[in-house]
């Protein structure tokens, strides 16, 4: 059972995945803080990402440009004039709100007032700043909103360099900034956030097949790390709800607490970044094919992810409530490649007999797992505690131990306990987690 929004943000504060941005100072609206669990599972989110986008393949390479680009790119990819929310304000309240977000487009939901919006304006979600001293127009930079024109603008740099032919894809994950009208749902929409982006560029006639190829291993993707299928769907967009640059888009679709909402777009850019940037540019940025002797843009297919969404996703998805021996357990079901730690260890007892011998073993895994070591408390705590966590296997290091050179290994799903040789246990551990 995926949480409620209530339940899955507060544990977040509880335990230390997300706090709020500059809490001790009452709080920065729409910015979070990733603790270290919290960061812990944004970490795995991306690398499972890398892994299977750029590590596991022989087509696709990754880069990591500045967030800081001319401001020419944004007027060239058509940012400047066209990244824009339709924004309203009420009279009433003065609240404002994005347009196309709202159930009733003629009624303020926060004053309920109906009748009271300003005629609609065209807000541009990019985030503004200078570089240098003086703050004109010359100097004005943007903070980027997506990572994926870092990558066209690199496209010739990157394919010259590495010698690649199409297909290829060029990945990035890095932050992003809009300036959202209406932020919210935690760190489901935040004006600082992360994004994992791939640029496929193929031959034009190729592309319709390598989008529904990205469609599919997207949405593979998700359930692979052990999201549930049924809370999973790819929505296509309708043509008046494409971007300026697409010739076709599909979201992938999460059943989040208060309905279906994306966590990736899909898109078919055709040409049009390449383009435009040769156009802006002056620079040749066709491809050129040596067999047919032939120059021409090749067409992208862009898979879009956020990661910080991605994250508090996977972190609804996971929690669960049990009911054993009568009481409530809850646990978080993220699959190990996914959270914060793979390992807990625990001495039975604070006795420096056990705690000495747990902390050479603890010291000793940590070279190929992720793990937290606890003392504190009484092992059924520290056990729920770990549940809570999603730590996936708890080492209990107890009396026996001394003598049989065995330690008891608890499974955080089934609560089974094995009894494994230390000399055994590698071998044990190697079978179930992957290392990071
Ligand atoms: P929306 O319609 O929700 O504003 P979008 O369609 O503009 O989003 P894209 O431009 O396709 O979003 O961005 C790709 C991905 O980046 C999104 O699917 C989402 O996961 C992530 N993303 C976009 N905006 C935000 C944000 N403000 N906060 C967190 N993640 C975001």
């Amino acid at each position: 059972m995926p949480a409620d929004f209530d339940t899955i943000v507060n544990l977040s504060k509880r335990r230390g995945f997300v706090f709020q941005s500059s809490e001790i100072y009452g709080g920065l609206r729409s910015a979070y803080d990733y603790g270290p669990l919290g960061n812990a599972v944004l970490r795995n989110v991306k690398n499972q990402w890398w892994k299977s986008m750029v590590q596991y393949r022989s087509d696709v390479v990754g880069i990591d440009s500045a967030i800081l680009q001319s401001r020419q790119v944004w007027q060239a990819s058509g940012h400047e004039e066209v990244f824009t929310d339709p924004m309203v304000e009420c009279r009433n309240c003065n609240a404002r709100h994005r347009l196309d977000k709202l159930d009733n487009a003629d009624q303020c939901p926060t004053c309920g007032m109906k009748g009271q919006f300003t005629e609609t304006k065209q807000f541009n979600l990019m985030l503004r700043t200078h570089l240098g001293p003086v703050e004109s127009d010359e100097n004005l930079v943007y903070l980027r909103p997506e990572t994926a024109q870092g990558i066209f603008i690199n496209y010739e740099n990157v394919r010259r360099t590495q010698r690649l032919r199409l297909p290829f894809g060029i990945a990035q994950i890095g932050k992003s900034f809009r300036n959202e009208i209406t932020p919210g749902q935690f760190v489901f929409r935040t004006r600082e956030f992360e994004q994992m982006e791939m640029e496929f560029f193929c031959r034009p006639e190729e592309s319709a097949q390598w989008y529904d190829y990205w469609l599919r291993t997207r949405h593979e993707w998700y359930t692979d790390l052990g999201m549930d299928p049924e809370h999973l769907r790819i929505r296509t967009h309708a043509d008046d709800e494409l971007s300026h640059y697409s010739a076709g888009t599909a979201d992938v679709e999460y059943a989040f607490p208060w309905g279906w909402d994306e966590l990736e777009g899909i898109a078919n850019r055709t040409d049009f970044d390449l383009k435009q940037h040769a156009e802006h540019s002056g620079e040749d940025l066709r491809y050129y094919d040596q067999e047919a002797d032939e120059r021409f843009f090749p067409h992208v297919i862009e898979p879009a992810a956020g990661a910080t969404r991605t994250t508090f996703a996977f972190l609804i998805d996971a929690y669960d409530e049990e009911t054993v021996n009568g009481e409530t357990r809850t646990v978080m079901r993220l699959d190990h490649r996914l959270a914060p730690y793979q390992l807990a260890v625990l001495p039975l007892s604070k006795k420096p007999e056990l705690v000495e011998p747990a902390t050479q073993l603890a010291d000793r895994l940590r070279r190929t797992y992720e793990l937290e070591m606890d003392v504190t408390q009484a092992i059924g705590r520290r056990y729920r505690r770990q549940d809570e966590i999603g730590t996936p296997y708890c080492i209990t290091y107890d009396f026996d131990s001394l003598d049989d050179s065995a330690v008891t290994v608890r499974d955080r799903d089934s609560m089974e306990q094995d009894r494994v040789s230390l000399d055994q246990l590698d071998g044990y551990l190697a079978e179930r987690l992957s290392p990071r």
